[in-house]
């Protein structure tokens, strides 16, 4: 890793660099990038960045004021492992041509600004983050059948719901339903994929703790990578994205983030874990409930009362909310526990020593814009420590087990995303703090995904409509 502008031009030539590749998040969450020959880069590159035109990008700036800049960060650089021609790729900040500043709306300025808050908030240095992010993989010509013929579609999930549960007989090593997690191969026929992902990953400067197939029955994964700190755990998140569905890509599979793709069988979330730090002193460890300290417990009392709005960020997508029901390992209780993962947020026990004490908060799901979904985590936590929000009591009895007057105590995230957005119109002030979140994102983000989502799927109707009403 190269720690000056000059010490990068050296390895651009020593390693013969011939593409130089910029990378940034537009606002929904996609990355996106531009590429110049490696003889165009220079050391000013990295002070006065380079101009692209920022209109186009979902959820950016009006065309009559498009002109935007890329300033590339050095300490962000890898080798492109997927690229014929050898290409080195930056991750960049986004800044407004004219007065230089950070572009309100790059998700990465957001994400920067909470690290920045957190340390000027006087509680604590650093935040830690480590997300789970599930995936499926899926064979090409299952994605087209599903995707584009509706009828398919139809037939798929009826199919589902009459067999899904038990499929008789099992021949061909098939995962029954269910048995995912995790029998070896040859029932888990994905196991070269994800340890060549694993090791791909690893070259590109983002350790892997495990890999494993997951619960549901087709080929869904799991790779978790070693946690970090927000804005470098979000740049991580987005390589990967990256790295997964291209090596997926080589063997002609594709790969989907999307949270519930199949109807009837568990989806994929994306647990994150959080701990916030001072120096090197764990806040989070004490001899509270499940080893937690009293900062740790009103960090989880912001993250529960705030958890409706949050959530248009973590799981701010319309399918998110089909993944958040009863009976698939998703949580539907804003609620803690160290023991029961129908709760919101679970307290791992798999270690006493205080520096693994965290909390795991499940809802998030893969489809979020990670820069965007730890910032909101972060700064409810943040609400919750300065106000001392009080967590209530652990739900650590089965909550399916509870009496029906008690469960209906007990508050439920949102039952849709329109439901999310609503809740983030009416309770966003603990955003703004800091001006990390500004009134313009938080408006931008709800009009965008309420004219881009929630209506194009509300106006349209649905395969499964064709199967209730066809006949009526
Ligand atoms: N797939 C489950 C979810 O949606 C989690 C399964 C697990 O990791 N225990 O959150
Ligand atoms: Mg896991
Ligand atoms: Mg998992
Ligand atoms: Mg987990």
């Amino acid at each position: 890793p190269a720690k000056t502008p000059k010490e990068l031009m050296a390895f651009v030539e020593r390693e013969k660099v011939e593409i130089v590749d910029f990378r940034f998040m537009d606002f929904p969450g996609l990355w996106q990038h531009f590429s110049i020959p490696a003889r165009e880069l220079s050391e000013k590159t990295f002070e006065e960045g380079l101009g692209f035109d920022g209109s186009s990008i979902r959820g950016w700036q009006a065309i009559n004021e498009s002109d935007m800049l890329v300033i590339p960060v050095l300490e962000s650089a890898f080798l492109d492992p997927f690229t014929q021609h050898k290409t080195l790729v930056l991750i960049c900040n986004i800044h407004d041509p004219v007065t230089h500043e950070a572009y309100t709306k790059d998700p990465r300025n957001i994400a920067r600004k909470a690290e920045a808050y957190l340390k000027s908030s006087g509680i604590g240095t650093t935040a830690y983050f480590g997300p789970e992010a599930e995936f499926f993989v899926f064979d090409d010509i299952r994605f087209d059948q599903t995707v584009n013929a509706g009828y398919y579609y139809i037939d798929s999930m009826e199919g589902r719901w009459n067999s899904g549960r038990e499929e008789n007989p099992n021949l061909g090593y098939k995962p029954r339903y269910k048995e995912g997690y995790f029998p070896v191969p040859p029932t888990d026929s994905l196991q070269d994929l994800r340890s060549e992902m694993t090791l791909i990953l690893e070259s590109i400067g983002v350790p892997i703790e495990a890999q494993h197939h997951e619960v549901a029955t087709g080929g869904q994964c799991e790779i978790d990578m070693r946690f970090d700190s927000l804005v470098t755990m979000a740049d991580k998140l987005l390589k990967y994205k990256y790295a997964i569905k291209n090596t997926a890509r080589k063997y002609n599979k594709t790969v989907t983030f999307m949270p519930k793709p199949l109807f009837g069988d568990n989806g994929s979330g994306m647990h994150v874990h959080v701990s916030i730090w001072k120096d090197d002193k764990n806040l989070f460890a004490g001899n509270g409930y499940a080893g937690l300290s009293e900062t740790a417990l009103y960090a989880i009392g912001g993250i529960l009362k705030h958890a409706p709005a949050i959530l248009a960020f973590t799981n701010p997508t319309t399918n998110s909310y089909k993944r958040l029901v009863p009976g698939f390992e998703a949580p539907v209780n804003l609620a803690y526990s160290s023991r029961n993962r129908s709760a919101a947020i679970r307290i791992p026990m798999y270690s006493d020593s205080p520096k693994a004490k965290r909390i795991e908060f499940r809802c998030p799901d893969p489809s979020c814009n990670p820069y965007l979904a730890f910032s909101a985590i972060l700064m409810a936590a943040i609400d919750g420590i300065q106000n001392k929000i009080d967590p209530g009591q652990p739900l650590d009895k089965n909550i399916y087990d509870l009496p029906p007057e008690e469960a209906a105590q007990v508050p439920q995230t949102p039952g849709s995303l329109r439901e999310a957005l609503k809740a983030l119109e009416e309770d966003h002030d603990f955003l703004l703090k800091g001006d990390v979140f500004t009134e313009d994102v938080i408006e931008t983000w709800i009009s965008y995904k309420m004219q881009n989502e929630v209506l194009a799927v509300e106006t349209r109707p649905h395969p499964w409509e064709f199967a209730l009403y066809y006949d009526i």
